[in-house]
């Protein structure tokens, strides 16, 4: 990435650039010291979040389901009671086969609107913190543990999650992603099947499912806005995940064409 475009990205993410005294202009953010063994989790067996009845959607996917048969099924859900208050589904954006998958919580209000994920400043900052690691938005694919919006953007109930995660299940089947990035705390705990806090769950190289798929947890850029102070976290979070794609994936950045 050319450097002034990395700048302006780090910029948005509040990240200092150190520079010594008449140096040339770096591209690279702080150096920022990440475990070189991280500690790797027991993997996550199950889309279940935990302590929660395990409930199907109304009407069970097919096996081996396709894209836009599972867009359909999506957007005609009426599996839980936000189907009475969302203006439309959210499915998910970006492109289909991108080696990274980044997954939310639940759309907001402008998502509801667009009916796209990640739209608004949060959306802006998202899209800031993937360039800043070489991601344009359109390379990777980003989805939510929830496909429409909680009411007054509360947190999703466990009974929505349950009916809701096996359309997330089902993207994860097609994508095959080789890392998945999960932003904030109701994303990490469904996603790992735990309560423990992010503080606990950040920081540590985890795995998804059957495929032990790589799994990094970081703030949602929501709770970035309103506490900046935590982006420098963020931004370490964001280098783990990079270095960690990079190990699995022989240093090439990025989705497919
Ligand atoms: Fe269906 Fe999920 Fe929407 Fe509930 S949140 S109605 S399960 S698509």
């Amino acid at each position: 990435m050319a450097s002034h475009l990395r700048t302006a990205y780090l910029d948005a993410l509040g990240i200092d650039r150190w520079v010594a005294r008449n140096a040339p202009p770096v591209e690279e953010g702080p150096a920022v010291v990440m475990p070189d063994a991280p500690t790797i989790e027991t993997p996550a067996r199950a889309l279940a979040p935990a302590a929660t009845p395990v409930l199907v959607p109304r009407a069970p996917l097919p096996a081996n389901i396709d894209w836009d048969p599972l867009r359909a099924a999506v957007a005609s859900c009426t599996a839980c009671d936000l189907c009475k208050t969302r203006t439309q589904t959210v499915f998910g954006v970006g492109n289909v086969r991108a080696e990274w998958l980044v997954i939310g919580e639940a759309p907001g209000a402008e998502e509801d609107r667009q009916g796209e994920p990640f739209v608004g400043r949060a959306g802006q900052l998202l899209n800031s913190m993937l360039l800043a690691i070489g991601l344009p938005r359109e390379t990777v694919f980003i989805a939510n543990i929830l496909k429409c919006r909680p009411p007054g953007n509360r947190d999703p109930k466990p009974e929505e999650v349950a009916r809701c995660l096996p359309f997330l299940s089902a993207q994860i089947a097609l994508l095959k992603p080789k890392i998945m990035l999960a932003v904030g705390r109701i994303a990490a705990q469904n996603l790992l099947a735990t309560d423990a806090p992010l503080a606990r769950l950040r920081g540590k190289l985890h795995t998804f499912g059957e495929a032990n798929t790589p799994l990094v947890i970081t703030y949602h850029p929501a709770y970035l806005l309103r506490t900046p102070g935590d982006k420098r976290k963020a931004w370490e979070d964001l280098k783990f995940a990079r270095s960690t794609y990079a190990r699995i994936a022989g240093g090439v950045t990025g989705g497919g064409a």
